[in-house]
C-alpha cells in the first residue's frame, strides 16, 4: 500500500506533467469509483498537492485521490490501449490521459468543491516533516493512551501519512518494543521516535519511495528504499537476533525482541 513516501513520489511526478492541462473529461470504468460530480465542468489543473495519502488536484473543483491497497495513476499517450484493471480515465486537451490503474479497486476519487468539505482530510493529524509534529504534541496525543505505539502511528488522526511498512521501520530505527503501550513511552523514547520518524521520511522520499510489490511512480519508475529496509519482511536483525512477525490490529508487524524495548 503506497504511504506517504511513495503518494509523494507520484504527486511530484504529477507536478512536473499535468498542472496547466484542461480536463476535458473524467470518466469512471467502473461504478462507485468516483463521489461527486464528474461532469461539471473541471476546467484546468492548477495544482497538485499531498495531504497525508491523498493525492490533491486543484482545479474548478477539487479532486481527492487516494490509492488505497494498489492504485496507480499513468500519465499516457490517449492512443494507449487501458487494460482491464483501470477504474477512471482523465482526458486531457491535448494527447495525453491520465489512467486511475487499481487491480484490487479499493481507490477512490472524490471530487469535492472545497478540501476541507471532506471529512477524512479534516480529521488528518500533522504531517511528520512538519514542525508541528513534535515533543509537545505526540506526548499529549499519547499521554492516556493504553494502546500499542505501533497502532497510534498507524492511526492518521495522530500523524499523518504512515503505513504499516513505516512503523515497522521507524521503531526498529527507534529500538522501541511496537506492543509497548504508547503511555509507557519514556521521554528519551518520544523523542527518539519523533526524530526517527522524520528521518524515515526524509529518506524514503529522496529515495522515490519504496517498491515492495508493485508500487511504481507516475513514470512507471520503481522506488529504491526497499534496499534500506531492517526489519520489514526481514528474517534477521542486523544485531543477529531472528527478527519476530507478530499480527497487530490485523497487520503484521516484525520486530527484534532484543534491539526494541
Ligand atoms: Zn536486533
Amino acid at each position: 500500500m503506497p504511504e506517504l513516501p511513495e503518494v509523494e513520489a507520484v504527486v511530484n511526478g504529477l507536478q512536473n506533467t499535468v498542472i496547466g492541462k484542461k480536463i476535458v473529461s473524467l470518466k469512471a470504468k467502473r461504478p462507485k469509483i468516483i463521489v461527486g460530480d464528474a461532469e461539471q465542468d473541471l476546467g484546468k489543473i492548477r495544482n497538485v498537492l499531498r495531504r497525508g495519502k491523498y493525492i490533491i488536484l486543484e482545479a474548478n473543483a477539487i479532486i481527492i485521490i487516494h490509492l488505497r491497497m494498489t492504485g496507480k495513476l499513468l500519465l499516457v499517450d490517449r492512443k494507449v490501449k487501458e487494460r482491464k484493471y483501470v477504474r477512471a480515465v482523465f482526458l486531457f486537451d491535448d494527447d495525453k490521459k491520465l489512467l486511475f490503474d487499481d487491480v484490487r479497486a479499493f481507490g477512490t476519487i472524490v471530487i469535492k468543491q472545497d478540501q476541507q468539505e471532506y471529512f477524512p482530510i479534516q480529521k488528518l493529524g500533522p504531517e511528520p516533516l512538519l514542525k508541528n509534529f513534535n515533543f509537545d504534541y505526540f506526548a499529549k496525543k499519547i499521554e492516556n493512551r493504553k494502546v500499542p505505539i505501533k497502532n497510534i502511528l498507524l492511526d492518521q488522526t495522530v500523524l499523518a501519512g504512515l503505513g504499516n511498512i513505516y512503523t515497522n521501520e521507524i521503531l526498529h530505527r527507534a529500538q522501541i518494543d511496537p506492543r509497548k503501550s504508547a503511555n509507557k513511552l519514556k521521554k528519551k523514547q518520544l523523542q527518539k521516535l519523533i526524530s526517527e520518524t522524520k528521518n524515515v521520511m526524509k529518506e524514503a522520499i529522496a529515495a522515490g519511495g519504496t517498491t515492495i510489490s508493485d508500487f511504481r511512480d507516475l513514470s512507471g519508475k520503481s522506488g529504491n528504499f526497499q534496499k534500506k529496509l531492517e526489519v520489514y519482511q526481514k528474517k534477521y536483525c542486523r544485531c543477529g537476533n531472528k527478527i519476530t512477525r507478530i499480527k497487530q490490529a490485523g497487520r503484521s508487524t516484525f520486530f527484534c525482541a532484543k534491539c526494541q524495548k
